[in-house]
């Protein structure tokens, strides 16, 4: 896409830009992703090994709650995000925690022509549901990831299942999002991740599952990917 500006929606960005301040709460908006982060990481050893001294690129890193466990965890961390307020925010909590990650505001389309074939390891979770193009935001994960490097996506899957979770539950019911937060028709079926991960000059080598259990309240890794669920891309 040679118009980088046109895979971004304001409306979007506009969304965490005004809950960014609550990032780090963990019983507030955005508890479902400190409760998924320890999946996500498990997933990305998993697959892709020690993150010790890995150079790693968290696309969409939002307030840093998977760029700072990755560092954690001895990798070198850059996070991007085109939110002001959530990289804000990141910036301010690893000053806090003393976490060293490199915070820049720069789509993955920009940075991919800077810093071609340049990570070990690009994550892009929870991100693509809210771009207005996402295969174009995979391509450029693609061209930012070393030729021997591993890729990880997470998303929503489209799905009756995902609406009822995602929007009427989680939206409606127990209000932990604010209404308006997801939007149904941008949730991506696994099998149009693939196509763009294909076209992109990827391969899908492992995906997976992230299940809610209400009663233990926990997630767990499962083989229902008809919610939330996580993708590790290899360079084909
Ligand atoms: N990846 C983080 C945050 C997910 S929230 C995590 O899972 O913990 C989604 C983030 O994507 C928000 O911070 C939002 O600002 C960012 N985002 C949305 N559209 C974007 C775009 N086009 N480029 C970069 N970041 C974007």
């Amino acid at each position: 896409m040679t118009d980088i500006q046109a895979n971004i929606d304001p409306h979007e960005i506009g969304k965490f830009e005004e809950l960014a301040h609550r990032w780090w709460d963990k019983d507030g908006e955005f508890q479902p992703l400190h409760e998924i982060n320890p999946l996500r990481l498990h997933f990305i050893g998993m697959h892709a090994g020690a993150l010790e001294g890995k150079k790693v690129l968290d696309v969409g890193c939002g307030g840093g709650i998977l760029s700072e466990a990755m560092a954690a965890r001895g990798a070198e961390v850059t996070g991007i995000d085109m939110g002001e307020a959530p990289l804000q925010v990141a910036k301010l909590h690893g000053l806090e925690s003393g976490v060293k990650v490199d915070y820049r505001r720069i789509t993955a389309e920009a940075l991919a022509e800077e810093h071609p074939a340049s990570f070990d390891i690009v994550t892009c979770m929870e991100m693509l549901e809210h771009v207005p193009h996402p295969e174009s935001v995979v391509s450029a994960c693609a061209r930012l990831v070393k030729p021997d490097g591993n890729v990880f996506f997470s998303t929503l899957n489209r799905t009756p299942k995902s609406f009822l979770l995602a929007i009427v539950g989680a939206e409606y019911l127990l209000r932990m999002l604010p209404r308006g937060t997801h939007e149904y028709r941008r949730f991506i079926r696994p099998s149009e991740l693939d196509e763009a991960i294909r076209a992109a000059g990827l391969e899908t080598a492992h995906i997976s599952g992230m299940s809610y259990n209400p009663l233990s309240r926990e997630y767990q890794l499962s083989n229902d990917v008809s919610a939330n669920y996580l993708v590790h891309a290899i360079p084909a």
